[in-house]
């Protein structure tokens, strides 16, 4: 081969890999990669005919912990055609195109805390979305130093988007507009939404924020990670939709016994007192969802994130305070 029909042929090639997921960007292309009724058809359905906003469940499992059913903690909101994620754990790419959602309808991403399990995915998902047509006015808000790592992350991707930008005559991305979102108060406002932040408890990880989300439709709060937190309950008041972090406890504690016997050098109390520190037991979770009012709680970020955990399991601890509705968390719900 020439230099010249090698240099076509990886051209022909590239061009190839790029055109299929652009494809499948548009929507129901993306059942081919999909079996029948699967979670993400079930989800593109909802979302095409959803007329007001809504919440995809993307990740619903607690801790960076590949290889489960549960993919870590994940969201987007979809309103108006426009759509905002919240928290990037590993597989919050994959899911969002699942949901048939385009990439160019993608405004904003949130990141509640500086944890593996809610920004390892962060930086990919800049990079593959604007493969994906992806609007350069992105916009990222978040915890310090989330500005230093968009820095840091793009730069070492440098060369890889150059050499997509060149091939494809695409503008590259060698910037993204963060905020950084220090402290308590108002996020961000667009023609869709207004954003609002509280400061939780998830030591020793400072600032780990809570957000609400006001829609012209629906509210819709997210707890974060975070300890038993009255001021959770002031930030959803009246929401619609309570996204809530949710511990079963004896499931843990069951978990540990196991472990210990298995010889790991740890003491059961002193675990689970970490664990109450920056966790909530999901009978707290009830109280404070009727503390705050919401027509729906969703429990999610789930620990532990196991399949042998049933529903009524998850629900009956949180019913015994809370009155409204009970959505256990699945991944690619549509709430
Ligand atoms: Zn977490
Ligand atoms: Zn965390």
């Amino acid at each position: 081969m020439t230099d010249a029909s090698n240099t076509l042929s990886r051209r022909t090639l590239l061009a190839g890999l790029a055109a299929a997921p652009a494809l499948t960007t548009t929507g129901p292309a993306t059942a081919q990669i999909s079996t029948p009724n699967s979670a993400a058809e079930q989800a593109q359905a909802a979302l095409k005919e959803a007329k007001a906003t809504r919440l995809v469940l993307l990740g619903t499992g607690a801790g960076p912990v590949p290889g489960r059913t549960r993919r870590m903690t994940s969201h987007v909101m979809l309103s108006n055609g426009a759509a905002y994620v919240l928290d990037c754990g590993l597989g919050v790419t994959d899911q969002f195109a699942r949901t048939g959602i385009p990439f160019a309808a993608l405004r904003s991403i949130f990141i509640t805390h500086h944890h593996a399990d809610h920004n390892i995915e962060y930086g990919p998902l800049l990079i593959v979305g604007w493969i994906q047509g992806m609007r350069p006015d992105i916009r990222a808000f978040g915890p310090p130093p989330l500005k230093q790592m968009t820095e840091d992350f793009i730069r070492a991707y440098r060369q890889t988007v150059d050499f997509w930008a060149e091939d494809f005559k695409m503008k590259p991305l060698h910037a993204v507009d963060v905020t950084e979102v220090p402290t308590a108060g108002p996020v961000m406002q667009d023609d869709n939404v207004k954003v609002s932040a509280i400061l939780v408890e998830h030591p020793p990880v400072k600032p780990a924020l809570a957000y609400r989300f006001d829609f012209g439709d629906r509210s819709i709060a997210f707890s974060g990670d975070t300890a038993p937190f009255e001021a959770v309950a002031t930030l959803a008041k009246g929401a619609d939709v309570l996204v809530h972090e949710a511990m079963y406890v004896p499931a843990v504690e069951d978990y540990l016994r196991a472990q210990i016997a298995k010889g790991r050098p740890v003491k059961l109390e002193d675990y689970m007192a970490h664990m109450k520190a920056d966790h909530t037991p999901v009978e707290d979770v009830g109280r404070i969802a009727q503390e705050a009012g919401v027509k729906t709680l969703v429990l999610s970020h789930l620990t532990p994130a196991i399949d042998t955990l049933t529903d009524d399991t998850w629900r009956a601890p949180a019913a015994k305070y809370f009155k409204g509705e009970i959505v256990v968390g699945k991944d690619l719900m549509v709430v």
